[in-house]
Parts: C-alpha cells; sequence; structure tokens
C-alpha cells in the first residue's frame, strides 16, 4: 500500500508499504479520507527535537471496514466507520482495534467524518458542564472552534458570542448558529461584552485561540466565579502572566484537555451521533480535499490558509 511518511521539515514521502495483516479484535479499513490536523503541522514546518523521524502520522481517518479479525462482530466487511488512531493515517489501509471504530451514516461524506477532533470538542462541551441561562463567547473560531460552537448550541444558551479577527470565519459562525460575532480588529470586544451584560461579564467563555492574547482576553471577558474552559492547546512557555487577577476573580478554570482512552471515545462516539443524526454540519469546515500524493500542498494550505480556508483533508479514490 502507499503511505505517506515524514522523514523532516517538507519531507513527506509516498513509500510503499505492506499492508497491515488483520488480527482478533480489530478492522483492517480501506482509509478514504484523513483530517491534516492543525496539531501535526509543527512537526512538518520545522523538524523537531525530542521527535523521531520518519513518521509515520494522521490520525483523522475514516473509511470502509475491508477484513474483520476474529471475534469481531460490531462491524462487517464493508461499513462506513470512523476511526480513532493514534498515527498511521497517510495511507491507504490502516488496522484499527474494533472498540476504535465508530458507524457512519451514509449521509455523512468521509472527508466530514472526524472522530478524533469531535471528540475533544465532545468532551470540551461535556466538562465544562454548562448550565440553562448561560452566556457564552468562544474567543477563536477556527475549524475546532466552529465545531464546538454547534455543539454548544445543542445545550440552548441564552446567548452565545463568537469572537475572531477573520471576518470569514465570523460569517461561519453566524450561519452556524452563533447569536453575536465580534471582530477583535473593529471593536473593543470587552467594552461590548460589557454593554451586553451589564458591566457583570460573561457566564462562561472558551478560549480556542491558544495564545496569549486570546487567554488575556478570556480573563477579561469572564464574570466573577464565572467559568473559564482552557481549549486552545498551549505548549511551551507559562503564558498567564496575572493568575492574581484569576485568583481575586474566582475563577472556575477548566482544562478542556483529555489523555484517558475511555473517555477520549466516549466523547467520539457521542460526537460520532450528533454528526450522524445532523446535529453538526461538517459540509462548510471541510474546504479542502487533496490526494495522498499531494499532502505536501495539503500541509502548506494549512499553514498559508489561504482566504476560505477552514480544514484541509487527504482523500483516496
Ligand atoms: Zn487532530
Amino acid at each position: 500500500m502507499k503511505a505517506a511518511i515524514l522523514h523532516g521539515a517538507h519531507d513527506f514521502r509516498i513509500e510503499t508499504l505492506p499492508a497491515p495483516q488483520v488480527e482478533p479484535g480489530t478492522c483492517l479499513l480501506d482509509i478514504k479520507a484523513c483530517g491534516v490536523c492543525h496539531s501535526e503541522i509543527h512537526q512538518w514546518q520545522h523538524h523537531q527535537e525530542g521527535l523521531e523521524y520518519p513518521r509515520f502520522i494522521g490520525h483523522e481517518v475514516a473509511g470502509v471496514v475491508l477484513e474483520t479479525g476474529a471475534g469481531v462482530t460490531a462491524f462487517k466487511k464493508g461499513d462506513r466507520v470512523a476511526a480513532w488512531v493514534d498515527g498511521k493515517g497517510y495511507a491507504e489501509k490502516v488496522l484499527v482495534q474494533v472498540e476504535r471504530l465508530f458507524p457512519l451514516a451514509d449521509s455523512i461524506p468521509f472527508q466530514q467524518a472526524m472522530a478524533e477532533p469531535i471528540a475533544c470538542t465532545t468532551n470540551a462541551v461535556r466538562r465544562a458542564n454548562l448550565h440553562y441561562g448561560d452566556t457564552l463567547a468562544i474567543i477563536g473560531v477556527g475549524f475546532m472552534g466552529l465545531v464546538l460552537l454547534q455543539q454548544i448550541k445543542l445545550t440552548f444558551p441564552q446567548r452565545l458570542i463568537a469572537i475572531d479577527r477573520r471576518p470569514q470565519m465570523l460569517d461561519l459562525a453566524a450561519s452556524l448558529g452563533a447569536d453575536m460575532t465580534l471582530n477583535a480588529d473593529e471593536v473593543n470586544v470587552a467594552d461590548e461584552i460589557n454593554a451586553i451584560t451589564n458591566g457583570r461579564g460573561l457566564d462562561v467563555v472558551f478560549e480556542v485561540g491558544g495564545s496569549e492574547a486570546t487567554l488575556n482576553m478570556t480573563a477579561a471577558l469572564c464574570r466573577m466565579e464565572g467559568k473559564i474552559v482552557i481549549f486552545g492547546f498551549h505548549p511551551g512557555a507559562r503564558k498567564i502572566n496575572d493568575l492574581g487577577w484569576w485568583n481575586w476573580m474566582a475563577f472556575d478554570i477548566i482544562n478542556a484537555h483529555f489523555r484517558d482512552l475511555d473517555t477520549i471515545l466516549h466523547g467520539a462516539r457521542v460526537g460520532m451521533n450528533q454528526l450522524n443524526d445532523g446535529k453538526i454540519n461538517m459540509s462548510p469546515l471541510i474546504t479542502r480535499t487533496f490526494p495522498l500524493e499531494e499532502i505536501e500542498t495539503a500541509f502548506q494550505a494549512a499553514v498559508d490558509k489561504p482566504k476560505g480556508f477552514v480544514k484541509a483533508v487527504i482523500v483516496n479514490p
């Protein structure tokens, strides 16, 4: 089978590998789609110290069951599925343990069926434990923020505000259910939030942007004893420099990151059910597809984010 192996910065090579052999409790998948994830970009852009190259990555897989191993009853040959895998997704085939597979409705195209990001967003909403009547904001409405937005809407918030600097992302947020959008380049966001909450601040703020600026904005918008949900990925140096303020404001700080596999798989199951039932709309979010041979171009697009770009997916015929 063909696979795209990452040998270093800007160096994916298409190689021919033996296809994996089915084992008890697993299914062999014919990969139809694998999403390009923001979390993979850094290891492609620069050679990362501490990471071993060559790397066989890709973890947002959907496809068709080709073969089932002994003891597998939940799936059969020909079933459409989304999979939670921890790599080996930029290829033609992958072997997956059966408990990491999720049925995919005929109505959902493969390139829209990504169990891993949906597991993250679903678990973030679950852990946030939102309350009836909450007024919320999401800071950063890229791909993950726009999925999160739709899942938060399913909890019927009083008002859900999308904040970003990219007009086209804010337009998408509005079309996917945001009650209000604020462009941080055009308005003073804190003033606007004060005006609509009578100076009180927001009940819940989801920080998705993953930068020091978005963390600071989160703390500026949240009410005393309000909830801050840190969804953004913050590797490296410390970014909260005014913890005294966070402390004084008695924020309820939620780290929406998950490591326990059972939690992740449960989130994927709940989120995939929502997707299959049409409660999450991925179609405006998957803006570019590329064949495996063009994976370098796909990663470049994910870095450059040309106008209208939200997410790239690698697809196999
Ligand atoms: Zn991912």
